[in-house]
């Protein structure tokens, strides 16, 4: 068999054969990125179905996306010995996949409610039953639940101590009875139902007879219902085969834990444990810098990997001005990439820490013609949930009569979507009327409430008209969204708010490129519609196309060149991971817990670090903006920690609100030499920057400096390295 994998060009090592041959029993395998885990599932499947008779259907291969499961097929499909129907027997799924198939097949009909809108929309109007619309925010109810629900927890089960705890308890309920009562269920739902059914024996015992083999892919993510899920069904044969790697754990937010991982072997007491230690993936110097960011965590097992491959070239680097900056650089590098060709665009991934990071290079992409595949947000970024209803306000200051906008500015109030698409269908021959919002606030089945909501939002809607976009965005921002942000919620609801948050900064930073709401506006409808024109692109898996994602999502993956994004400090490490930092927190006292949180929080942000780096195979770009929504923003401190540099002024919140000029003593993005050479080793000219020192003119926004300067043709790499290191000098 290992012969024939060997024709197949898959050579494996002999620990990576020692885990496909393993007989019966738990078994750990741990290993660092690239080192082959995901293979090695692959071929033990085929190994399973060819010397050890397995039946293909008999082997559940968990693995985290659905995408990661389509290639898992793909992968055993091309297996020597494994016939096409035996590959598309075997259950390669998802967590929630295999969940909801159970249930179908126990005739749970159910539909699915998975849209976050549609789950907002509920929640809101639960609270307004229950008279609680102003003491609760209907996001924080859900998240909160939802983490509940991931523990494997119902809604009654929640405590209820204070009368706080009573009244979000109430709703919660209410949410819960509504899904219910119209036969629906969300994500948690899927998995907490399926879970509950796996308590029953005799749902369980057919199950634990089927499935002989279960091998979990992406282990260190897995939370405690999911794992719970895997030791039922794996509880008669036993023969249990995790894979992962503790420095990945990047979703600790949605209940994972690398606990899971790290005690495997103490809940399996006879699991054997096989580590890999050879990376296959990524060049010398690309694995070097990966290895020496996550060696800073404490909380891991350590490990040692060594790589496969040779030294090519080292990861670059530069420091744009801005996000701007940097998404015009990086565009320009990639189609000098790919029209030398040296590259084409689907070797190219560019990823980024947030979902609002990426506004900048999704616009550069969308106007430059870059064919390229958003994954997971797969919207533009002014026509997402948060952003739409701001955007549609300011189409209706332009233009009244524009009907497709009036639900969505319903949004943010009080008048659900709901109501406004049902008048919108009555009223038709309300559309000839030169202000239906007028109209809509007479109409008899609005209650005295929203018929108030809904002439305020008249007055907005008429004082935006004259207004700069970035002041009628601040205006809205105001009315909408200030109390609740500066409201004092905390836990499970932080992450929530903070994305919200972000989201509108990077709204109001957008916006200052323009002077009008007019140009704004128009500029964001082209964008939409060009990001239309390319929906064929994206149906196509493997077309030709720049692969544009968040870290998280581009766990597992690989690519021949990958773009790693704002590694700054308060991108990543995000700002919310360096929040009980300030000193404002250390004299309010704060509490020690928090401390240890945050160097939690702070670990996670260095795995996500890693795990960007580690899916680079030859080329690795790092870009590491010096501002950020206005606001100066120092080298991440990953960069630096890894080159062994210890950044004096990095670590203390000051550094990064000083002026833009050189905090004292502190090493600054201004300082790379005016002329370089990029990658291909052909000398660029670059505009001239103020030095150490000189402090002026670098405030200014991107684009206000775009205008002046003249512009930079192609970005000047430096060695990470090297560039690190002089930060030092
Ligand atoms: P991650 O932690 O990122 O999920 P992984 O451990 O699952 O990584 P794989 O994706 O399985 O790693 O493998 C990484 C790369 O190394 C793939 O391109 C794979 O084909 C290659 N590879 C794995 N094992 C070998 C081997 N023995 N010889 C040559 N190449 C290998
Ligand atoms: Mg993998």
């Amino acid at each position: 068999y290992f012969r024939a994998l060997e024709n197949a060009g898959i050579h494996l090592n002999r620990p990576q054969i020692q885990a496909v041959r393993h007989g019966k029993g738990p078994l750990l395998t741990l290993a660092g990125a690239g080192c082959g885990k995901t293979t090695v599932l692959a071929a033990r499947a085929g190994y399973l179905m060819a010397l050890r008779d397995v039946p293909a259907s008999s082997i559940l291969l968990v693995t985290f996306t659905s995408k990661a499961a389509a290639e898992m097929k793909l992968r055993i499909a091309g297996l020597p010995g494994v016939r096409p129907a035996a590959a598309r027997a075997v259950q390669a799924r998802t967590f929630h996949s295999f969940a909801l198939a159970m249930l179908r097949h126990r005739g749970v009909q159910d539909e699915v409610f998975g849209e976050t809108q549609a789950q907002h929309t509920v929640m809101k109007m639960m609270l307004r039953q229950l008279g609680l619309s102003e003491a609760f925010q209907p996001e924080s109810l859900l998240s909160a639940l939802s983490a509940w629900k991931a523990e494997g927890r119902s809604a009654d089960e929640l405590p209820e101590t204070v009368r706080e705890e009573s009244d979000a308890k109430r709703a919660m309920l209410a949410y819960e009875a509504w899904k219910q009562e119209r036969n629906k269920m969300d994500f948690d739902d899927i998995l907490l139902r399926a879970s509950v059914l796996l308590r029953d024996p005799d749902v369980l015992q057919p199950l634990q007879r089927r499935f002989s083999h279960i091998m979990v892919d992406e282990f260190q993510d897995t939370n405690a219902l999911q794992y719970e899920m895997v030791q039922r069904l794996a509880a008669r044969h036993r023969n249990l085969m995790v894979v992962g790697d503790d420095d990945q754990t990047i979703y600790t937010f949605n209940g994972a834990r690398q606990e899971s991982i790290l005690e495997f072997d103490k809940v399996y007491k006879d699991a054997k444990v096989i580590t890999l230690d050879i990376n296959y993936r990524s060049d010398a110097r690309i694995l070097g810098l990966g290895s020496n960011i996550v060696a800073k965590n404490v909380h891991r097992r350590s490990k040692r990997l060594s790589a496969a491959g040779r030294e090519g070239l080292p990861p670059q680097f530069a420091t744009p001005s801005g996000p701007e900056e940097e998404a015009a650089h990086i565009v320009t590098h990639l189609l000098g990439q790919v029209e030398e060709g040296r590259l084409r665009y689907r070797d190219i991934a560019i990823l980024h820490r947030t979902a609002s990071g990426s506004r900048s290079i999704f616009e550069q992409l969308i106007m430059r013609d870059v064919p390229f595949i958003q994954y997971g947000a797969g919207a533009v970024f002014y026509d997402q949930s948060l952003i739409r209803p701001l955007m549609d306000h300011l189409r209706l200051s332009l233009n009244p009569r524009r009907m497709e906008s009036i639900p969505s500015t319903l949004g943010p109030l009080y008048v659900s979507r709901e109501a406004g698409m049902e008048w919108i269908m009555r009223e038709e021959k309300l559309q000839a009327k030169k202000y239906p919002l007028i109209h809509l606030s007479r109409w008899d089945r609005l209650r005295d409430f929203q018929r108030e909501q809904v002439k305020e939002r008249i007055r907005l809607i008429r004082s935006l008209t004259t207004m700069k976009p970035t002041y009628a965005i601040q205006e809205m921002r105001r009315v909408f969204y200030d109390k609740y942000l500066e409201s004092g919620d905390t836990g499970a609801w932080t992450h929530y708010k903070e994305t919200m948050q972000e989201s509108l900064e990077e709204l109001e930073t957008a916006a200052k490129r323009f002077d009008t709401v007019e140009a704004f506006v128009s500029f964001a409808d082209e964008l939409s519609e060009r990001h239309r024109q390319m929906e064929s692109l994206r149906r196509e898996e493997d077309s030709d196309a720049v692969r544009l994602m968040t870290i998280h999502r581009a766990k597992g993956l690989e690519f021949p060149c990958v773009y790693w994004i704002g590694a700054s400090e308060g991108i990543l490490p995000h700002s919310s991971a360096l929040h009980s930092e300030l000193p404002e927190d250390r004299r309010a006292g704060a509490a020690p817990a928090a401390v240890v949180d945050n160097d939690a929080a702070l670990e996670e942000e260095r795995r996500l670090a890693y795990v960007a780096v580690t899916r680079a195979k030859e080329l690795l770009y790092i870009t590491s903006p010096a501002s950020n929504h206005g606001k100066p923003a120092a080298v991440s401190r990953f960069l630096l920690e890894a080159y062994g540099v210890t950044p004096p002024e990095a670590s203390k919140p000051e550094t990064r609100r000083t002026s833009f000029g050189q905090p004292k003593g502190a090493p600054g993005h201004g300082s790379r030499p005016s002329s370089g050479t990029n990658a291909s080793g052909t000398a660029t000219r670059v505009s001239s920057r103020p030095g150490p020192g000189s402090g002026s003119a670098r405030t200014a926004s991107s684009v206000a400096s775009t205008r002046e300067e003249p512009r930079i043709s192609v970005p000047v790499w430096k060695c990470t390295d090297d560039a690190c290191k002089a930060w030092m000098r």
